[in-house]
C-alpha cells in the first residue's frame, strides 16, 4: 500500500483568530500602506504568472478540461493586465482627490482621501478559479490592505497551486491564502474582517452577509442569474452567432457567471436562427463536440446532475433542437440548443451555469423586455443583438443588469473602464481597475480650515438675525444673502 497524504493541520476558528491577528499586526505597522511595497507585490505576481504559467494552465485543465487558449487569455492574461494597469495606475489612484466647497464652509479646501481598510477576505468560485481568486487580490494589494484569498475547492488542483504560489512569491506577513471547504470558510467567516469580497452563488452569500452583519462588515457580492440575449431580425446573423457562441460555449462551456443564460426571439426569425447556430457550432467544435479538446468539461458529478435534471425534464426533452449528446464518464455535455422552452420549465427557473441554450419566442422583440421582467430578478448581464436606434435606447433605459452588452457577449468584462458588479440578486458592489481600488478603499473626507474669516454666526447667543442669514447661506441663493446682511 502507498504512504498516506500528511494529514494537514485542522483549520479552525483558533486558527483563523491567530491568522487575523498576525495579519493586523502588519497592517497596523503600516506595512501594506507603502507604494513600494504594493509595487513589489504586484511585481511578484506578475512574475509568479511568468515562470509558472504551464503549471497554471496544466491545474485549470486537471480542474476543468480548460482549453488552453481560455486559460491563457482569460485568466492569466486577463489577470496580468489588472497587475499592469494597476502598477501604471496606482499613484494616481493613491491621489487624494481635490474637492469643491461650497459657501457652507467658507472659507475652506477639501479632498478625498482612500484609505486602506485593514484586513480583507477574498472568497472564490470555482469556474475561472484563478482569475476570480486573484483579480480582487490585485485590488486589496492596491489599495494597501492584508489578505486571507480562500479559494474554492471545487477547483482543487488550481487551489492547491495558488496557495504554493502565493507563498512562494508572495509576503506571507501580509497576504495568506486558506485551502478548504463549508468548515474552513466558517471558521473565517467568524472572524472580523474590513471588508468581505464573494465571488459564488445567491444561497452562500447569503451566509456572507449574515455572518459579515454580525461585525457589520461592508461586503462586495459577485453573484449570478439569468443573462437574457435578446436577438432582432435586421442582423448580421453569422457574427451575431459567433459572438453569441464565444460567450457561452466558448467561456468554460457555458460556467461563466456572465454567459448567455438563454435567448429571446421573435416567431419569424428564430429557425434562422437556429439554422446559423447549427452551422457555426459543427464549425468550431466539429461533428462530435464530446471530442473536442475546445470545450471545458462539467466540473464535477453534481453538477454535471443538475444539468441531466434541467435537460431531462419531461416537458423539455422534446425541444432539443441542437446537441443533448453526453458524456458521463469525461463529465461532457455537448452545445446543445433547445426551441421554445415554457417558461415554467426548470431550465428557465434557476441560473443554467451550464452548455444548455433555451431559446424563448415572442410574437414581437419589444415583448423581450416583459420576458425579462417576468422571470424576476436583475441579471449580472444583458445582451441585445440589434440596428436599430430605438431598440438600443429601450433596452438600455428598461433592462436593469448589472452591465449591458449590445451586439456582442460577455466583453464588458475585459473593459477596464467599465464596473463589473451585479444589482439586486446579482449582487453588489464592482470591480475591476480603478473599482477594484475603490472597492477596498475608505474614501475618507477631509475638510481644512484656517483660523481665519471666524464669524460669529454659528455662535450663541442665536438671534433672529443669525437664524436668517445662516438659512440663506445654506440655502446658496446670493439674493437671499444679501437681503439677510441688509437685514430686509
Ligand atoms: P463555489 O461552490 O466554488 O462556492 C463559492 C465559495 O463559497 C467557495 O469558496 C466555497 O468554499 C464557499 N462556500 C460554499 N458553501 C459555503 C457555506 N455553506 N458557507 C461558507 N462558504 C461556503 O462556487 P458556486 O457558488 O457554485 O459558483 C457559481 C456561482 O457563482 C454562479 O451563480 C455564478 O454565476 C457565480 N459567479 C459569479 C461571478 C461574478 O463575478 N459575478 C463569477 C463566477 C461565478
Amino acid at each position: 500500500m502507498g504512504s498516506q497524504p500528511e494529514d494537514k493541520a485542522v483549520f479552525d476558528t483558533e486558527s483563523g483568530k491567530e491568522m487575523v491577528k498576525e495579519l493586523r499586526a502588519s497592517f497596523v505597522a503600516g506595512k501594506t500602506k507603502s507604494y513600494e511595497w504594493k509595487v513589489s507585490q504586484l511585481k511578484a505576481m506578475l512574475k509568479m504568472m511568468e515562470e509558472n504559467e504551464a503549471q497554471i494552465i496544466f491545474a485549470l485543465r486537471d480542474d476543468l478540461s480548460k482549453p488552453e487558449l481560455e486559460s491563457s487569455i482569460y485568466e492569466i492574461g486577463m489577470l496580468k493586465n489588472s497587475c499592469r494597469l494597476a502598477l501604471k495606475e496606482m499613484k494616481h489612484w493613491m491621489k487624494p482627490e481635490k474637492a469643491k466647497t461650497s459657501l457652507t464652509t467658507f472659507p475652506s479646501t477639501a479632498e478625498i482621501v482612500s484609505e486602506p481598510l485593514g484586513v480583507v477576505l477574498v472568497i472564490s468560485a470555482w469556474n475561472y478559479p484563478f482569475l476570480l481568486s486573484l483579480d480582487p487580490v490585485v485590488g486589496a494589494i492596491a489599495a494597501g490592505n492584508a489578505i486571507v484569498l480562500k479559494p474554492s475547492e471545487l477547483a482543487p488542483a488550481t487551489s492547491s497551486l495558488l496557495a504554493k504560489l502565493i507563498a512562494d512569491y508572495l509576503d506571507g506577513s501580509c497576504i495568506k491564502v486558506v485551502e478548504g471547504a463549508v468548515p474552513e470558510t466558517t471558521a473565517l467567516l467568524e472572524q472580523k474582517w474590513d471588508k468581505i469580497f464573494y465571488t459564488g452563488n445567491g444561497r452562500v452569500a447569503r451566509i456572507v452577509m449574515a455572518a459579515a452583519a454580525k461585525h457589520l462588515t461592508p461586503v462586495v457580492l459577485e453573484l449570478g442569474g439569468k443573462s437574457p440575449v435578446i436577438v432582432d431580425s435586421d442582423i448580421d446573423l453569422k457574427v451575431a452567432t459567433r459572438r453569441i457562441i464565444a460567450g457561452k460555449w466558448g467561456c468554460n462551456n457555458g460556467q461563466a457567471c456572465i454567459s448567455p443564460d438563454y435567448i429571446i426571439t421573435t416567431k419569424d426569425y428564430a429557425v434562422k436562427l437556429v439554422d446559423s447556430f447549427k452551422c457555426e457550432l459543427e464549425k468550431f467544435y466539429g461533428k462530435n463536440p464530446l471530442e473536442s479538446k475546445d470545450l471545458s468539461r462539467i466540473v464535477n458529478s453534481n453538477h454535471f446532475d443538475r444539468l441531466l435534471k434541467l435537460l431531462d425534464e419531461d416537458k423539455i426533452s422534446s425541444k432539443i433542437v441542437h446537441g443533448g449528446e453526453r458524456d458521463e464518464t469525461n463529465l461532457k455535455i455537448a452545445p446543445t440548443i433547445l426551441l421554445d422552452v415554457p417558461k415554467n420549465s426548470l431550465i428557465m427557473k434557476e441560473e443554467i451555469f451550464g452548455p444548455l441554450l433555451p431559446i424563448i419566442m415572442v410574437d414581437k422583440l419589444e415583448g423581450s423586455f416583459d420576458v425579462i421582467k417576468s422571470l424576476g430578478g436583475k441579471p449580472l448581464a444583458a445582451y441585445l443583438f440589434t440596428n436599430k436606434t430605438k431598440l438600443k435606447a429601450k433596452f438600455v433605459a428598461e433592462v436593469s443588469a448589472g452591465g449591458l452588452v449590445v451586439n456582442d457577449t460577455t466583453v464588458h468584462l475585459a473593459e477596464h473602464n467599465l464596473p463589473f458588479g451585479g444589482v439586486g440578486d446579482s449582487g453588489m458592489g464592482s470591480y475591476h481597475g480603478k473599482f477594484s481600488f475603490d472597492a477596498f478603499s475608505h474614501k475618507k473626507a477631509v475638510l481644512y480650515r484656517s483660523f481665519g474669516g471666524d464669524s460669529s454666526l454659528r455662535y450663541p447667543p442665536y438671534t433672529r438675525g443669525k437664524l436668517r442669514l445662516l438659512q440663506a447661506l445654506l440655502s446658496g441663493s446670493v439674493l437671499r444673502i444679501i437681503r439677510a446682511l441688509l437685514g430686509c
